[in-house]
């Protein structure tokens, strides 16, 4: 079973690391380098997995988990290592990185953006099963929604038994809100993650998480997990968890804060 109250506490504090860094433990710095469809993020930890410090910009550099702007992917990259090196007064050398499954032909493309910035990258992974480097399970199925990307991985006695990808996040259920409201995406973005939003903004995205859900359930046999445990930033839509445990019929939990749960888990196996 998922410890929940550990890993709030956990994710509270990767988050808090935005804004302010924690004293590492010891000298060794871990990095997780996501390369998201809506976000790029870098999560640094201590040798001992304790957050130190974080940073995220949004950017449209990659489509459905691949990159789409070689140079656009670079700087943002660049930026993000060089704000984190000025905060914590050092070089960063080494990263972890990962794909969203079923886009293993696209590594080069990842690593190569990595070491470009002046990254040595140490671990290539696929998404959930990074994740899980933080739920820690040992049967289940870890899903996690991105922007652009679905992806699962089931977990049978702490080994991979399956992992697939599917092509719909985040980025649809803005496209389907701002149809509605017939405003831009980027205030649709804004209006999606505005908290006090999600009660008005459920029933018109509902259709697409149930598709998700559908998804997830059609890639799964109910007999091999009892719990899906969710991740990734469109996993904090409020009560998402509810519509995937209607549609697959399997409980389904999340953290308080699923957003930074897959770079984490990336820079813990640096
Ligand atoms: P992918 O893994 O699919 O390539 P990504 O790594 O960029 O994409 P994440 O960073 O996990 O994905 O999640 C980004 C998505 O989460 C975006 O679509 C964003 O709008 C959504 N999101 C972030 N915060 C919230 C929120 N509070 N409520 C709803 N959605 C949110």
């Amino acid at each position: 079973m998922m410890d929940l109250k550990r890993i709030n506490a956990y994710m509270a504090k990767v988050a808090a690391s935005e804004k302010r860094c924690f004293k590492p433990a010891g000298k060794k710095l871990k990095a997780g380098l996501d390369l998201g469809t809506a976000y790029i993020v870098i999560v640094v930890l201590d040798e001992n997995d304790n957050p130190v410090a974080c940073e995220k910009e949004a950017a449209g550099v990659l489509r459905d988990g691949v990159v789409v702007d070689y140079q656009g992917a670079l700087s943002v990259v660049r930026r993000l290592k060089g704000e984190l090196e000025r905060r914590l007064g050092t070089e960063l050398t080494k990263c972890a990185i990962a794909m969203p499954a079923g886009t293993e032909g696209s590594v080069r493309t990842h690593q190569y953006i990595a070491e470009g910035a002046g990254f040595e990258v140490t671990e290539i992974l696929d998404e959930p099963t990074a994740a899980n480097s933080v739920y820690k399970i040992d049967n289940g199925v870890v899903v996690d929604i991105g922007g652009g990307t679905t992806g699962l991985a089931v977990f049978k006695d702490g080994v991979v038994e399956k992992i697939y990808d599917e092509p719909t996040g985040g980025t649809h259920l803005s496209l389907v809100l701002s149809g509605n409201y017939r405003i831009p995406f980027e205030q649709a973005e804004a209006v999606k993650q505005d908290y006090r939003k999600h009660g008005e903004i459920f029933p018109i995205v509902r259709p697409v998480i149930e598709k998700m859900a559908t998804i997830v359930a059609r890639s799964i046999d109910r007999n091999e997990a009892d719990t899906i445990y969710l991740c990734g930033g469109t996993s904090c839509l409020t009560g998402i968890e509810e519509v995937f445990e209607k549609v697959t019929g399997i409980h389904t939990v999340k953290p308080d804060d699923p957003f930074l749960v897959t770079p984490a888990g990336i820079a813990m196996n640096c």
